[in-house]
Formats: C-alpha cells, sequence, structure tokens
C-alpha cells in the first residue's frame, strides 16, 4: 500500500499501539496484536519523537507488504509552518519530512500534522504560507527519493489552521497534499455542528468536487474518535459510548460515498478495544 495508490476498501485501526500489546513488542508485535483483533490499519504517534528506528522500520516495511496492513504516522505536536520565528518553521519543516521518511522505509502511506496556528492572520494568508512551506517540504522528501502523502489534518480549534476550504486549498496547491479528515475535530471545532448524515455527505461531496485530479475518496484517511469541546472547540477525546458523536450515521456517509482508505479511531486507552470495535461493526452494518 504504497503512495500513490488508491486503497480497495476502508481499512480501520487505532492511532497508537493496541494497549493489551506486552511491552517491548516493538511496532512489528503491535501490528501482530492488531491483526490478532481482526484490525486493518494502525497509526503510529510520533507526536513526541520518531521513535520507530530505521532497522526496524524496514523489518516493518515487509511485514506490512506481506499482510496488507496499510500504516500511517501522526508527526509531531510541534509543528507550526507559520511561526514568526524563521527557525521554527525550519523546525516544524524538519519535522515532517523526518517523520514522512520514516513511515515511507516502514511501508506506510502518509504522515499527518497540524499545519499551523493561524495567529490572527486571515486564512488565505496562512493558507500561502502553508502551501509555500509544503512545497520544500516536498522538495526534501524528493531529493532523499521518498513516496509518502502529506496530510494536513482538519484540526478541532478555530485558532488552528485546516479546516475544510483550507485543506481543500492546500491539497490542490500541493501536488503530494491529501487531506486528514479527523470527523470529531470537524464536530467540535465548530461547538457541536456536523453531526448528521447530510452535512457528511456535504462535506465528502465538497472534498470530491474541490480536490482536483486525486481521487480523494479512494485515498481518504480520517481520525475519529468520542469527542469533549466547548464553545473554542475540542477538549479531550473520550469513549465513544459517553461521546454525541453520531457514529453510526457517519459510517454510513462515507459507504454511499464509495469511500475507501483509512479510518484511525483515537481512543482513550480505556475504551480503545470498544471503540474500535464498534466503528468497525458500524461500518460492516452501514
Ligand atoms: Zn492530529
Amino acid at each position: 500500500m504504497v503512495f500513490p495508490n488508491a486503497f480497495d476498501k476502508l481499512y480501520i485501526g487505532p492511532s497508537g499501539v493496541p494497549v493489551d500489546v506486552p511491552a517491548n513488542s516493538g511496532t512489528l508485535g503491535a501490528i501482530d496484536k492488531c491483526v490478532e483483533h481482526g484490525w486493518t490499519t494502525m497509526e503510529l504517534p510520533f507526536v513526541h519523537s520518531t521513535y520507530l528506528k530505521l532497522p526496524e522500520a524496514q523489518q516493518v516495511a515487509l511485514k506490512v507488504r506481506e499482510l496488507g496492513f496499510p500504516i500511517s504516522c501522526h508527526g509531531s505536536y510541534y509543528i507550526n509552518l507559520n511561526a514568526q520565528e524563521r527557525t521554527k518553521v525550519g523546525a516544524s519543516r524538519g519535522r515532517i519530512v523526518e517523520a514522512g521518511t520514516r513511515i515511507f522505509q516502514a511501508g506506510g502511506h502518509s504522515v499527518v500534522f497540524h499545519s499551523a496556528f493561524n495567529l490572527g492572520m486571515e486564512s488565505a494568508e496562512v493558507t500561502r504560507i502553508v502551501i509555500d512551506e509544503l512545497h520544500k517540504v516536498e522538495e526534501e522528501l524528493a531529493k532523499k527519493e521518498v513516496k509518502v502523502w502529506l496530510r494536513p489534518e482538519l484540526t478541532g480549534k478555530p485558532l488552528q489552521h485546516g479546516d475544510v476550504d483550507e485543506l481543500i486549498a492546500v491539497c490542490n496547491g500541493v501536488e503530494t497534499a491529501l487531506p486528514c479528515i479527523d470527523w470529531s475535530h470537524l464536530h467540535a471545532r465548530f461547538g457541536g455542528g456536523w453531526n448528521s448524515y447530510e452535512e457528511w455527505c456535504s462535506v465528502l461531496d465538497r472534498l470530491a468536487t474541490g480536490i482536483t485530479n486525486k481521487n480523494v475518496l479512494q485515498r481518504m484517511h480520517m481520525h475519529v474518535s468520542g469527542i469533549e469541546y466547548g464553545p473554542k472547540g475540542e477538549k479531550k477525546h473520550i469513549p465513544l459510548a459517553q461521546a454525541d458523536l453520531k457514529y453510526k450515521e457517519l459510517m454510513k456517509a462515507l459507504k454511499q460515498a464509495g469511500v475507501c482508505g483509512t479510518l484511525i479511531v483515537e481512543a482513550p486507552e480505556l475504551s480503545q478495544k470498544l471503540d474500535v470495535e464498534m466503528f468497525q461493526d458500524a461500518w460492516d452494518a452501514a
């Protein structure tokens, strides 16, 4: 499942390793545990560091190709392509390049990141800056012959760059960019909106018509979770059973639109197994 192939179905799995995997099992053990649970994908959280080292990454690549088990990574939390200080922008680019390179070496397809903070600037201006900086990231990756989708994420707070229209603009401006659609962030970002079949269908339609020449609905990468929110958006992930997200309708909207790709469930540790199963069951029943 390597860039830039389309996916043949929807793969569902956790963010981070299965919580019941023994310590020191590494990423290889985590993938085995996912398979044991019947989970078909996983996202590696490189959010504090790119912890997967090259020798294991090379073994992971063999395994995921053999299993047909797509993997992705979530890049560093410390990324702001719109930082005031140029050194911080350069470091942010470096973090995307580092995570993207390692997940490519591990046979993965995408690196997810939160692009930027808006810092009170016009949306179009931040979008232009994000596109410029991602061009430089693309150049770096191309030099290393790394082929991986850059996945700016739909973010959970209005202070962060990354609403649906901004993502569409970035994906049209950057050849190797496709969105990471976090449906729970969309819901939380507007203090509880975007929680119905019709609204989700309309977003999928906007993506399909807005992003040109990329066959986006067959190359979707998504995050979902139960989420707690307030007027300023996202607060924290909560167990799906305690959340108000109409996840069955969401799965119905995805199936109706023929979505293929990867759906990553970001659950609190305690409810990880149950939450992944709830999404999988809802998808199967949709
Ligand atoms: Zn994220």
